[in-house]
């Protein structure tokens, strides 16, 4: 398998798919993920507490859109900026988006955490799926 680059682990999981493997079918349905990936094993839920990042990253993408709507809602409609229909389009926005990004919000983080702390075998990938080492740079 080739080298996991940080380009190549982010565009896998943009794509909700494994960040190890590139495999699919990590949903079986919206907010259900599967424990480990079906074509290599990668278990995603490394250590207790994983998918507090998960949340983190769901949250400050949550808040970035509901700065977006606000700021954007008043610009367009300045001078008179309509606070009622400003509400209602800020309460949709937070409420869809969280729901919306969630997905991604797992595919991500677990692709971010394998970035920060590299494979090991503790995390049950089948080693046909490991990755090759990083090329090192010359100096
Ligand atoms: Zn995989």
């Amino acid at each position: 398998m080739p080298p996991l680059t940080v380009g190549r682990t982010l565009r896998r999981a943009m794509g909700l798919r494994c960040p190890v493997c590139g495999g699919r079918g990590l949903f079986s349905r919206w907010f259900s993920m599967v424990e480990n990936c079906p074509t290599c094993g990668f278990r995603f839920h490394r250590v207790e507490g994983h998918w507090i990042g998960a949340l983190g990253l769901n949250t400050i993408v949550s808040f970035a859109a509901l700065l977006l709507a606000v700021v954007i809602g008043i610009v367009v409609t300045m001078p008179d900026p309509p606070a009622g229909a400003l509400i209602a389009a800020t309460v949709t926005v937070a409420a869809v988006t969280p729901v919306v990004f969630f997905p991604w919000s797992r595919t991500l983080w677990s692709a971010t955490d394998l970035l920060m702390r590299p494979l090991e075998p503790d995390d049950d990938v089948d080693v046909r799926y490991w990755p090759a080492a990083r090329p090192r740079k010359r100096r």
